[in-house]
């Protein structure tokens, strides 16, 4: 049986991926990847706002 050697594919372009670059298929996309964590690692889904902040006046 002689299976090639497979590699994942690049998860950004689905390229296959370049052994300097693992599991990218170039620095480009292994820096869009960083961009991507980046931008949602320091965001933190659901922010806790104030009740008291948004309070609504309906009824009394
Ligand atoms: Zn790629």
């Amino acid at each position: 049986m002689t299976e090639a050697k497979k590699r994942p594919p690049c998860p950004i372009c689905n390229k296959p991926n370049v052994k300097e670059f693992r599991p990218f298929c170039s620095a480009k996309c292994a820096d869009i990847d960083l961009g991507k964590w980046f931008s949602g690692a320091y965001v933190v889904p659901g922010e806790p706002v104030s009740k008291s902040d948004i309070e609504t006046d309906e009824g009394g």
